[in-house]
């Protein structure tokens, strides 16, 4: 049975959920990932990962319920590769209060953003307090657990700790989730290598963060290692990030402010 919940009538829709149903939003992004990888991968990995998730949830007693991914979100980072269809971050801020308002007028109380996209991290941890103080959800913002070494990314061979944009991972993901729109002939290799050498300063993680976009890094729009991708890594974090989706449901379905 499918667990979106626009695929139910309205009057269905209210009444499969109550105060213990959870609310998952994925969040998607629209935006250049190399030649190799098409636009949409920061859409079909949250979308794919959040509906295996789910629906592993519900088999662990959640009444998890999806909604549809929001396809385009702030990747101002890629603003410079038309193609990229991005928001500016005071339109997805609004636009992710307006889902909280709308789901608070349900039954449901807990609202999940599951996140494909680096870029809208920090706005998600800030608006998930926005929607709880004004509609007294329960709030919570995740990725989609397929990336290892600590959440921020860069896990391949020789990236160091920067895979973070159309690399060894995400790249591996696509290969067994959609090998067709993959290109492997015009993979590439575009760390920046120098940046290893700061203690302080580095992507998600790092004590100090910098301003980037993805051209100051060179041209091609790759930051990561995509050329060692394969079918079977991406498989393992595909399990891996379903895994983590229902760990986390079942978690966020217990969870309480104060007891
Ligand atoms: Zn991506």
């Amino acid at each position: 049975m499918s667990r979106l919940l626009t695929d139910l009538p309205q009057p269905a829709a209210l009444a499969a959920l109550d105060a213990r149903s959870v609310i998952v939003q994925p969040v998607g992004a629209l935006e250049q990932h190399g030649a190799h990888l098409p636009l949409s991968t920061d859409l079909v990995i949250p979308e794919e990962i959040g509906r295996r998730g789910v629906e592993r949830a519900v088999t662990q007693g959640v009444d998890a319920w999806l909604l549809p991914p929001l396809a385009a979100s702030k990747s101002d980072e890629h603003h410079w590769a038309p193609g990229t269809i991005w928001l500016e971050a005071q339109t997805l801020w609004r636009t992710l209060v307006d889902v909280g308002r709308s789901v608070a007028a349900t039954p449901a109380r807990t609202l999940v953003f599951l996140n494909g996209h680096g870029g809208n991290s920090a706005l998600l941890q800030v608006v998930n307090r926005e929607i709880r103080r004004r509609f007294g959800l329960k709030t919570f913002s995740m990725g989609t657990g397929t990336q290892r070494a600590g959440g921020g990314g860069g896990d391949g061979p020789d990236e160091h700790g920067m895979g973070i944009h159309a690399g060894h991972s995400e790249t591996s993901l696509m290969l067994a989730l959609r090998p067709e729109m993959v290109d492997m002939s015009r993979a590439v290799r575009n760390v920046p290598e120098h940046i290893a050498e700061f203690a302080t300063i580095g992507f998600n993680g790092s004590p100090v963060s910098f301003g980037w976009t993805s051209d100051d890094f060179g041209p091609s729009g790759v930051i990561g290692d995509a050329t060692g991708a394969n079918a079977a890594y991406g498989r393992e974090l595909v399990e891996e990030g379903t895994a983590f989706v229902a760990t986390a449901l079942v978690e966020i379905s217990r969870f309480e402010h104060a007891r």
